[in-house]
């Protein structure tokens, strides 16, 4: 055992490459997509220290050229399932033994490891199957994934620092123990970043993990677990399976062992796989550790004293980076009506400049959205507003699938703010507006927080710092990210921790301590230096 208190090198956040013309970093990922797509990738399942392939391949393709194939993946099934479990639990002592600097160190040589050799190669796999521009990719795939990793590890070095006050005579420590099981790891097809971290962050505290990526992020799953073993994981500690999410649930809900789920995704399947751990509960050997990050409807109010310019940059980047497939997307935008006619024009003169198409072209700033599902789905609210006599479609509205899923940039303007694309989420480029009389600002705010079952972020655009406090105050409980004059995407690790309440999740904060803290069951030890030998308290004596 090491002697000493080991510090972690003091984390700061991961600068965002530019990638202008005649970097180097353009000119690496500009390579590594070129090679990515002369070869055709073939996926294990990664459980304990074999490499699983079933022969029932999937295939993967970018969703802004669905008929190019990047490779294959081979499902598994319910056996594949319990063979994970089970390599989870064969790994857990030893692992869980490790001294903490050691399980540090490999997370923090992943960091860098993703920062230098692996960057171009995490940031391509990301665009290519995700169809996400450079700057996503990295911002997400290199950036964040190393912010998560790095600041992770400092948070378990002061976590493990919390120890009790202890009286004389008694040494009190607290020991933050692994739980007692596996931990199951569910993750959503739209962050590399969210992917990675769902499985490392319960992994660094010492737990093992079972791992199910969604089925359109298993391309860029495939770099994270390059990296993992780059980096020195021992074998079995995160177990990847490529299984359907129902038949995966089935088994993992019903083992006694099962000690925590770590999931990113949509509200609904969050709440079903909810009810069944509660419908299960007395299979379990513990109380599940339960945390899920879901779904958004995140808003844009606007007050009668903001600047027009800075809302329409807010609505164009806050509503249709990456397609509006992020869960912090603004969606809905409240704006007073002496702003509408300049944040209107200045809304057509963007999006007029803004390109669609392949990320392998650096001047898309729109891709595609991530599959067929999602494109119909889409699509669907589209045609809906067409037909509605509560909405119109003011820009956009076009879409076409005949080579990529590729949906137009729409804003939707709606004359009920109640209407569907209002309240419900809709994780694509369609971004709904509702103009209200300026001097309406305490009734839309109220509106505001109460037309979604979400909480997950929202910002105030205002110049009056009277108009500001109101609007956090009315809406303390409409966001877990609560922005002012920014637009309420872009979260950073160690910056602004994020995870949102309400429909939105249990809201953890992911990369934060407090998300940590759900993987550790502490233990607290109380050691007596001056026994006690006399059963008798003086009191007893007394007449
Ligand atoms: P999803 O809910 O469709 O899938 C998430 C994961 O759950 C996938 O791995 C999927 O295979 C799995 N799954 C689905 N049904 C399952 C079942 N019955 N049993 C077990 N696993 C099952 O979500 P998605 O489309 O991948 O991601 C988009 C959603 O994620 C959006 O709702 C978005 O808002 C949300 N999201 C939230 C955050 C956040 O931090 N709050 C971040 C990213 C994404």
């Amino acid at each position: 055992m090491p002697n000493g208190n080991f510090k972690v090198p003091e984390p700061s956040n991961e600068p965002v490459l530019s990638y202008i013309d005649g970097s180097s970093e353009k000119q690496a990922v500009k390579e590594a997509l070129k090679e990515a797509k002369s070869q055709e990738k073939d996926v294990p399942m990664y459980i304990g220290s074999n490499e699983i392939r079933t022969g029932q391949k999937i295939r993967m393709s970018p969703p802004h050229d669905h008929q190019f194939v990047l490779g294959y993946f081979h499902e598994g099934n319910a056996s594949h399932v319990h063979d994970a479990i089970e390599a989870a639990l064969v790994a857990r002592q030893a692992w869980a033994n490790l001294s903490w600097e050691y399980r540090a160190s490999i997370f923090l040589k992943a960091a860098d490891l993703i920062a230098g050799p692996y960057r171009a190669k995490i940031n391509a796999a990301t665009m290519l199957g995700q169809s996400k521009n450079i700057y996503q990719a990295e911002i997400d795939a290199a950036c964040e994934y190393i912010d998560f990793l790095k600041f992770n590890a400092t948070y378990m070095e002061e976590i493990y620092s919390q120890q009790p006050k202890s009286s004389i005579g008694v040494w009190n420590r607290m020991e933050y123990r692994p739980l007692e099981g596996f931990v199951f790891a569910v993750t959503p097809f739209n962050f590399t970043s969210i992917a990675g971290n769902l499985c490392t962050a319960p992994a660094m505290m010492g737990n093992t993990v079972v791992w199910k990526p969604a089925y359109t992020q298993i391309y860029s799953a495939q770099v994270i677990m390059e990296i993992f073993k780059a980096a020195g994981l021992p074998d079995g500690v995160i177990n990847t399976i490529y299984v359907d999410g129902p038949v995966a649930g089935e088994v993992v809900f019903n083992h006694s062992e099962f000690a925590g789920l770590h999931f990113t995704g949509s509200t609904q399947v969050f709440k079903h796989l909810w009810k069944t751990i509660g419908q299960n509960i007395d299979i379990y050997n513990n109380y599940p550790r339960i945390v899920g990050e879901t779904g958004g409807k995140d808003f844009i109010m606007v007050h009668a004293s903001a600047d027009a310019q800075e809302v329409s940059t807010a609505i164009v980047r806050g509503a249709f980076e990456y397609q509006g497939q992020k869960c912090s997307a603004a969606s809905r935008v409240y704006i007073p009506d002496n702003l509408w006619e300049e944040v209107h024009e200045r809304l057509i003169s963007i999006l007029k400049r803004i390109k669609m198409g392949s990320p392998e072209n650096f001047t898309n700033f729109i891709n595609a959205v991530i599959d067929k599902k999602s494109f119909e789905k889409i699509a669907k609210y589209i045609d809906d507003v067409k037909i509605s006599s509560d909405a119109e479609i003011i820009l956009g509205g076009n879409y076409d699938d005949s080579k990529g899923y590729f949906i137009e940039p729409t804003v939707v303007l709606t004359s009920n703010p109640r209407y569907k694309t209002m309240c419900e989420e809709i994780f694509g480029p369609i971004v709904s507006i509702y103009v209200y009389p300026k001097n309406k600002f305490d009734a839309t705010l109220k509106l505001v927080d109460e037309s979604s079952s979400y909480a997950l972020t929202g910002a105030i655009f205002s110049k009056d710092r009277y108009a500001i406090e109101q609007a956090s105050d009315v809406l303390q409980y409409a966001a877990g990210n609560f922005y002012i004059n920014d637009k309420p995407t872009g979260a950073v690790v160690g910056q602004q921790p994020f995870g949102g309440a309400r429909g939105s999740g249990t809201n953890d904060k992911a990369g934060a301590q407090m998300n940590l803290l759900r993987w550790v069951s502490a233990r607290t030890i109380k050691e007596t230096f001056l026994e006690v030998t006399d059963y008798n308290y003086p009191f007893l004596d007394s007449k």
